[in-house]
């Protein structure tokens, strides 16, 4: 093991320090784990790292909230005042081992077990603390800038379930202290648009200890949203010429042994039986694509029929560690909008045009075009446990796949090691409000399946041929798409998505006959409405429907009855006046066909 130093005195300039900011947030991770054990010393530190923008460290025996992060910042002030040189030593793996023993910490145990015998253990010493070195450091502490903790949240040792559930304290480091601030500043935001507080404030969706980590119900609303966006959809895929499928969420060991599921992903599905007892064992799918190949075998195709694009509305279970559980994004089971496009190889180009296309015209709908990134995820030739072993195809694969990017001029960056394990994918990435990316499509060329499934057609000559395959997806999966369209309007949904788009709201109970008639009228027309009947005062309705962030409020009292008209207001408080129900709807189902760019 190499351990740098980051030469430095008291001062590391800006750039200097941007460039070497991991090593910043690994010395805060540090300081943090030294502030904790001073102020607590029945605390076992386990393990610090950082993350895409922050830093933290997991601690055993520490029984603290949110309100101890002050003090425990005060201390972190004082470890900086001090300004320790950070000292670097060596031991054997055993004398590392007996330290360890004498800590009593299993946690550092376990971390020199995991040191080959005849390396040495390196350890880091600032002042009275000591860890063992993964990383490199500032040499003199003050160098880390400003620390601000910012949560205590649970984690499990090594992100397993089945291990001791860890005290995780998380914070940020800036150089500047302007550069803190204002990023404290975009996380305060950012939390006024997380799809995890608002689409359970808008009765969205829900979450049940009883149910299960990563398995989100979708209330009345939430489910309204997810069956727009799913017509949509179905809708669009039919005029591009895909046919429907509808196949079952589990399969026999045998069908993912043929896949290659069972050898590269198991880990990662949910298990039916018990491999050494049971006759069968099942698991639940973890994606679509067995399935549709055993449609394309169910008869025999000639090279006239392709390409054929099969696409499925389609459930998957993905077993993810519970570490990773967020609200929408990190799920269990989702639905994928999935799909397979089974072609020859002079189609693959075409084809694969035709889906971005349609993706394309799909983020334009969503209205994310300018803030989505084009990543092209390749193989890599060392990792022969996740990939399939097959250079020549994975090269011609990948040359394919570039050509077609370069020649529709996709503004994209290349990522080694991305890939699936059959073969190279486009995805497209979108950057969540706090900044983290998340892959919501992708595209894959696939070499590999069809010869696993022996999928074939019959050519002009009469002879057998290997067809390519295309998995695809339109939207990607509802969940995801769903806690973007959240997070991206900060619930106040366009009104081609909006779960409800009016609201009525009748003066008093004269009205209500009315009210129930105009909805009625509007309800016919499609358009997702609802009334509130409540005897309170109208300036309170209006208010609560802002609250429930609904596009048009209409409201109704005697003039409006007695003119058989009605009176509406946008949600930002414009007021529209008074109109006929035909012209009202006109217009909403205009302002629906542009959002849909039709
Ligand atoms: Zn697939």
């Amino acid at each position: 093991m190499e351990i740098k130093f980051i030469d430095n005195n008291l001062k590391i300039d800006e750039g200097e320090y941007n460039d070497n900011i991991n090593v910043a947030r690994h010395t805060a991770a540090d300081i943090l784990a030294q502030a904790v054990t001073r102020l607590y010393n029945k605390a076992k530190i386990a393990a610090g790292n950082v993350t895409d923008d922050s830093f933290y460290y997991d601690f055993d025996n520490l029984d603290i909230g949110q309100d101890d992060l002050e003090k425990i910042e005060a201390e972190i002030k004082k470890i900086l005042k001090e300004n320790q040189k950070t000292e670097i030593f060596s031991r054997t793996k055993k004398e590392a081992i007996e330290y360890a023993k004498k800590q009593d910490n299993k946690y550092k145990l376990d971390a020199i077990d995991n040191i080959s015998d005849d390396k040495l253990v390196y350890f880091f010493k600032q002042g009275d603390f000591v860890d063992i070195s993964d990383h490199t450091h500032l040499m003199y502490l003050k160098s880390v800038g400003h620390i601000k903790l910012l949560s205590v949240t649970g984690a499990y040792w090594k992100g397993l379930e089945k291990n001791k559930m860890l005290t995780r304290i998380s914070g940020v480091c800036f150089s500047k202290v302007d550069d803190l601030e204002a990023h404290l500043e975009q996380l305060k935001q950012a939390a006024k648009r997380d799809h995890n507080k608002i689409g359970r404030e808008l009765e969205l969706f829900t979450t049940a200890e009883e149910v299960g980590q990563g398995l989100p119900l979708f209330m009345p609303k939430g489910t309204k949203m997810l069956q727009i966006l799913q017509r949509f959809i179905e809708d669009e895929e039919e005029k591009r010429g895909y046919l429907l499928t509808k196949t079952p969420y589990m399969a026999k060991k045998e069908l993912y042994q043929i896949s290659g599921h069972w050898a590269h992903y198991k880990e990662g599905m949910f298990v039916l039986g018990d491999e050494q007892k049971d006759d069968e064992v099942f698991a639940l799918r973890p994606m679509t694509c067995p399935f549709q190949f055993m449609i394309y075998k169910a008869k025999i195709h000639s090279y006239k029929d392709l390409p054929i694009g099969y696409t499925e509305t389609s459930t998957l279970f993905r077993n993810e560690s519970s570490g990773e559980m967020h609200g929408l994004t990190r799920v269990r089971q989702f639905t994928l909008a999935d799909g397979h496009i089974i072609v020859r190889q002079d189609q693959i180009e075409d084809e694969f045009k035709k889906v971005l296309e349609f993706i394309d015209y799909i983020m334009d709908v969503l209205d994310i075009k300018n803030e989505i990134t084009y990543r092209f995820s390749k193989w890599d030739p060392n990792d022969k446990v996740k990939y399939i072993n097959n250079p020549e195809a994975w090269d011609s694969t990948q040359k394919i796949m570039k050509r077609i990017l370069d020649d529709i001029g996709l503004n994209y960056i290349e990522a080694d090691g991305e890939a699936a394990f059959y073969g190279p994918k486009l995805d497209i990435q979108y950057k969540n409000v706090y900044g983290k990316e998340d892959t919501l499509i992708t595209v894959q060329i696939d070499f590999a399946l069809p010869e696993r499934f022996d999928l074939y057609y019959i050519d002009k000559d009469g002879s057998k041929q290997r067809p390519f395959v295309i998995h695809r997806s339109s939207i990607g999966c509802y969940e995801r798409t769903l806690a973007m369209l959240i997070e991206k309007y900060a619930g106040a949904f366009p009104e081609w998505i909006a779960p409800v788009q009016a609201k009525i709201l009748n003066i008093s109970d004269n009205q209500l006959d009315y009210a129930k008639k105009i909805m009625q009228t509007l309800k016919e027309q499609g358009i997702r409405v609802e009334i509130d009947d409540d005897t309170e005062t109208i300036g309170k309705k209006i208010r609560q429907a802002q609250l429930e962030k609904v596009p048009y409020m209409i409201i109704l009292g005697k003039k409006e009855q007695d003119q058989n008209m009605i009176s509406v207001r946008k949600r930002n408080g414009e007021d529209l006046g008074l109109m006929t129900v035909d012209y009202f709807v006109k217009n909403l189902q205009d302002q629906v066909k542009k959002q849909l760019k039709k």
